[in-house]
């Protein structure tokens, strides 16, 4: 199967690997041409000079970019794929995307015999290197039948969300989650250091308590207390997912003070700590303002 794979950035080049071993034939394109050559010499890949060429054989499109304003890009933009995706070619855009664009590029492509679907994935670098992403996907069941095999390659748990979009929607609101967790984590631990509980002691019982969350079980403990802080997920693409999360429950008239502030919030952290901080890197934020560490 000749697939083609498009933004190889942290999560994508990781993606991608599990791709580039039979039955498929992989092609890959990345605007930074030096992280292509790179990934063709580690992996059985060809590497394609523009997102065109890369596409133009291509049966199954996979594109994985920071948000759906460089999906657009890539479609459009000069040697874009638009005009070299074969007719009956299905793309899989497991970016991270918002539901209005995904449904818009789907009617374009629906137009031209080409199917889409969006397929956020999540799991982190973790899940990705070892091929076991949650997958949600939006779109047609006879679509993404065809296209199973290839996202069976990095996903274990792939769950239909409904419509094109959908699998944008339940990742914005996922992700949302996430952002509020990591803040309200580094908030309660932040006043209990001042109160002078031992934050390893506060996770202790947090941990077996209600209050518990993947930030509070893994996050913190791996990140945080150790103050190693990897950059796994930049801070700035979950600033992306919860801006998404709150347009879409603006255009839907739901009431979610809570995500709004938690993406003011997380707006704030990105033009402290900038473009290439690490998402979990907010509790620092959080840290300064109240003059602690969660050590
Ligand atoms: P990165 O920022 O690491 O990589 C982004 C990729 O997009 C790079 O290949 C980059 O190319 C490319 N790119 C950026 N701007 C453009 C543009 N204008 N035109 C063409 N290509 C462009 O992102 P990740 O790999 O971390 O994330 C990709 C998607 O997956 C995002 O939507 C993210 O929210 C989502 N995601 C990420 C997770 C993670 O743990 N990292 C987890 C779950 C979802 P270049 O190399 O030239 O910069």
């Amino acid at each position: 199967m000749k697939v083609a794979f498009l933004g190889l950035g942290d999560i994508g080049a990781l993606m991608a690997s599990h791709l580039a071993r039979d039955p498929f034939d992989l092609v890959v394109w990345n605007r930074t041409a030096s992280k292509a050559d790179d990934f063709a010499r580690e992996h059985r890949a060809r590497v394609a000079p523009t997102p065109a060429e890369a596409v133009r054989d291509a049966q199954v499109v996979i594109t994985c970019l920071p948000s759906s304003v460089e999906v657009e890009a890539v479609l459009h933009g000069e040697n874009g794929m638009l005009g070299s995706l074969r007719k009956g070619a299905v793309l899989i855009d497991c970016t991270s995307g918002d539901p209005p664009t995904s449904r818009s590029i789907a009617a374009e492509l629906g137009g031209r015999g080409v199917e889409f679907i969006d397929a956020p994935v999540s799991g982190g670098t973790t899940a990705a290197k070892a091929g076991t992403l949650t997958v949600m996907w939006g779109g047609a069941e006879s679509v993404f039948e065809r296209v199973r095999p290839v996202v069976e390659a990095f996903g274990k748990k792939i769950v239909h969300a409904g419509p094109v979009g959908s699998g944008d929607a339940l990742k914005a609101v996922n992700n949302a989650l996430l952002a509020v967790h990591i803040l309200s984590a580094a908030e309660g631990l932040a006043v209990l250091v001042k109160a002078g509980v031992d934050p390893k002691v506060a996770l202790e019982v947090i941990n077996a308590s209600s209050g518990r969350s993947n930030t509070s079980e893994n996050l913190i403990p791996q990140r945080v207390l150790t103050r190693a802080f990897p950059r796994t997920f930049r801070l700035a693409l979950l600033e992306k997912d919860i801006g998404i999360a709150a347009v879409m429950a603006e255009d839907l008239g739901a009431r979610t003070p809570l995500i709004s502030l938690t993406a003011e919030r997380f707006h704030e952290a990105r033009e402290k700590l900038g473009e290439k901080a690490d998402h979990v890197e907010a509790v620092k934020m959080v840290e300064e303002e109240n003059g602690v560490e969660i050590k």
